[in-house]
């Protein structure tokens, strides 16, 4: 299936590690031009000379996405370079574990603007260029929005957010023909969960535990699946799906509960 992404220039934030890594490097094989950001500079250059070596455009752009101003940034050096954006893929994010008991409303409010605001920003800033492309959008949320985790209500309140702007952008960019689609992940290995499980007793164990309640196979999910989702949803092929929210974790967060 051709995807017609070849020389679609799409932003992904956070596309040098995990999920975003397997986003950006679906684009580069499809022909198409991941712009990565990240805040890593050593990722982010070992990601964008690894693609080029191989003959694939891309660009890394260094950012820190909770600083103000830096989306704008990052937009408008996307567009010095290439001159068009295509598709913006929010993905940038960490559960920080800000809960209602161990947390406070100043870690709450600095959750939401590590989580949630840059999504905003990003499509705002990346809008006229979507405007003029035709372009689509695919924002990255979490199981947790769903089914809620417990003691991290600056991310789950972040991603339940962006399901809702993933639907409330779907209706306001109808008239341009811009798609606003979401994809959940529940659970899949990226440094952010690695970081997470080994902060538990015993990390095998409660990996193990896991795993064993994901009905389908079992096991976790890619990165690479979670990438051929947004990678669908970026394209043609899926023209006619907007305001959607694609649940991609082997039947986790809806079928768990009809299975003894
Ligand atoms: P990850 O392994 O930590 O990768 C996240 C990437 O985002 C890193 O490249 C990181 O860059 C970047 N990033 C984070 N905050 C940033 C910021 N403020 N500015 C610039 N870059 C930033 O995470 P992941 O597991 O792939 O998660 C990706 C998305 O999937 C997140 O939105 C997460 O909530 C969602 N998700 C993941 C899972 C899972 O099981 N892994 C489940 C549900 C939802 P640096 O390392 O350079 O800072």
């Amino acid at each position: 299936m051709d995807l017609q992404l070849r020389d679609k220039v799409i932003i992904v934030t956070g596309g040098t590690k995990g999920i975003g890594e397997a986003i950006s490097r679906k684009i580069a094989g499809e022909q198409g031009i991941p712009v990565f950001i990240g805040r890593t500079p050593e990722s982010g250059k070992k990601l964008e000379k690894e693609l080029r070596d191989a003959g694939k455009k891309c660009y890394f752009i260094e950012g820190d996405l909770n600083v103000p101003g830096i989306c704008e940034q990052v937009v408008r050096k996307t567009l010095d370079k290439f001159g068009t954006i295509y598709g913006l893929v929010n993905n940038a994010g960490r559960n920080d574990s800000i809960g209602l008991e161990n947390g406070s409303p100043d870690a709450f409010k600095e959750s939401l603007n590590s989580n949630l605001n840059h999504y905003y920003d990003m499509a705002h800033f990346c809008l006229n260029a979507l405007k003029h492309s035709g372009g689509t959008i695919v924002n990255i949320s979490s199981k947790t929005a769903l089914t809620g985790q417990g003691g991290t209500s600056g991310y789950a309140a972040a991603k339940g957010a962006q399901l809702a702007l993933t639907r409330e952008w779907a209706v306001e960019l109808l008239p341009f023909g811009i798609r606003v689609n979401a994809v959940i992940p529940a659970e899949v290995m990226t440094p952010l969960y690695q970081n997470w499980i080994s902060g538990f007793d015993n990390p095998g164990q409660k990996l193990k535990a896991i795993t064993n309640k994901i009905p389908l196979e079992k096991r976790m999910t890619s990165s690479t699946e979670i990438a051929s989702s947004v990678l669908f949803l970026l394209s043609k092929e899926a023209s006619h799906i907007t305001g959607q929210h694609l649940v991609v974790d082997g039947g986790y967060t809806h079928l768990d509960r009809s299975i003894t």
